[in-house]
């Protein structure tokens, strides 16, 4: 069933008795072409692009819980292309492609919102810094914009320019980047593979995988084995414990991210802001809320819920540039399992195990990732090997020392 404005009108006047379930609920079948764990936006999205790109039909997304419950229904749903480094730009400029025509491809409304992202100068150096990173962004077929401090206050007149205690110098601006519905991308991926014939089978966990002489046969399930000719792992906060299952020992520590909503004010906040002296970074969702977030916690945890220090933190970095926040309250706040890697970049790579294959490592910035995501893992699911923008996901590049450290803080994944 497609959706349409004529649909919701027939829909009205008939009574709304015309609309189906959104996706199916099958029961597991013995054997597919592809399994696919974890029904996040990465999982459904690899395979919605499996069906829609690659012709692959005989495929299944297995998901403990229920889709969307992980950290694609958590996140703070900025989606923007601003990186500096070859290994990253190509992939995220793809990604902020493939956002712009999403919801046209998948026929369901993500209000996507390309309201812009500016990020704040507050250094000469930092100044150099964003030239740079701008120069990588236009080099790679992207949008940057240096702004002066002028043009900042005329577009951002709340921003305390002045007397700050960190005073604003400029900014870097993308204006394509912006904000999407999180928990509608979950959906829409899962409406349009299911309509291409993909089992999407939920409150269904995997145990362990089912390997036999170095080849991957299947995986065991809550709902008993599941035998599939490729599995494709997508499971982001719970990789390093998924793939322990397989005997594998990844270079990913999962730590707690938080995020916060306000009361529902009435405009103010045009863009995305994120603040250069600290962790910090909101927008304004349509329902008027502030949407913001800040740090890690900075520990390894798989508890979905974050603690009072970086709560503070958090709330002193949106005081600094923005003072008017501290006058609104507070609403709501959550936190997700971030599979930090030891460069700050993810993996969409074979594993040494034939026929299973891993996707992870997104850290704390694989929201925006999602479709460019999963179109390069469909890809290297189909043909075995990787898209040409994420030729550089591998494996082996901590063994041999190719690193694609946008922060340049090193092994750490706690800083990235
Ligand atoms: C607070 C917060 C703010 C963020 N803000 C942004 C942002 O503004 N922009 C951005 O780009 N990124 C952001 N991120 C990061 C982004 O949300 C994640 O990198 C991305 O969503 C991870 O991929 P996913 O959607 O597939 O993960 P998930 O939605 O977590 O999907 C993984 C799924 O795997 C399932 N699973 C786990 N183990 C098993 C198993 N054994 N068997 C079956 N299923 C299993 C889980 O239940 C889960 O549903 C943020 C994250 C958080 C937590």
């Amino acid at each position: 069933m497609r959706y349409s404005g004529f649909r919701v009108i027939k829909e009205a006047l008939t009574g709304h008795k015309g609309w189906q379930p959104a996706w199916r609920d099958p029961e597991p079948q013995p054997h597919y072409d592809i399994v696919v764990v974890g029904g996040g936006g990465h999982g459904l999205a690899t395979a919605y692009y499996l069906a829609r790109k690659f012709s692959q039909h005989r495929v299944a997304v297995i998901e403990k819980g229920w889709i969307g419950g992980g950290n694609v229904g958590r996140n703070t749903t900025i989606i923007r292309s601003n990186y500096l480094l070859d290994g990253n730009e190509p992939f995220y400029e793809f990604s902020l492609k493939l956002w712009e025509g999403l919801e046209q491809d998948f026929n369901f409304n993500a209000m996507i919102s390309q309201r812009g992202i500016l990020n704040l100068i507050h250094s000469d150096a930092q100044r150099d810094a964003f030239i740079r990173r701008g120069n990588a962004m236009l080099l790679n077929g992207a949008d940057a914009e240096l702004l002066s401090t002028a043009q900042i206050k005329a577009r951002y007149p709340f921003l305390n320019v002045d007397d700050a205690r960190f005073p604003i110098k400029g900014g870097l601006a993308q204006h394509r980047g912006g904000t999407v519905r999180h928990d509608a991308v979950a959906w829409g991926y899962a409406r349009g593979a299911d309509s291409r014939g993909v089992d999407i089978i939920q409150n269904c966990e995997v145990t362990g995988f089912r390997i036999n002489d170095g080849k991957c046969l299947g995986v065991e399930t809550t709902r008993g084995f599941i035998g599939a000719g490729k599995v494709g792992c997508a499971v982001a906060g719970s990789s390093g414990r998924l793939m322990a299952l397989a005997g594998m020992r990844l270079p990913i520590e999962s730590h707690v991210l938080q995020a916060f909503v306000s009361e529902g004010l009435k405009p103010i906040l045009p863009g995305v802001v994120t603040f250069g002296a600290g962790h910090f970074y909101v927008s304004q969702s349509d329902k008027g809320g502030l949407v913001f977030g800040g740090d890690i916690d900075g520990y390894n945890s798989y508890s979905q819920r974050g603690n009072l220090p970086v709560v503070e933190d958090v709330c002193e970095g949106g005081m600094a540039i923005f003072p008017m926040i501290g006058r609104a309250r507070l609403l709501r706040m959550w936190g997700g399992i971030m599979d930090m890697s030891m460069d700050g970049s993810p993996i969409i790579d074979r594993t040494h195990i034939d026929g299973l294959y891993f996707n992870g490592g997104w850290c704390y910035g694989g929201f925006k990732a999602t479709p460019a995501s999963g179109y390069c893992f469909a890809h290297l699911l189909t043909h075995d090997t990787p898209h040409p923008v994420a030729g550089a996901y591998r494996f082996d590049r901590f063994e041999k020392g190719l690193m694609i450290d946008e922060k340049g803080v090193g092994a750490q994944p706690n800083l990235h």
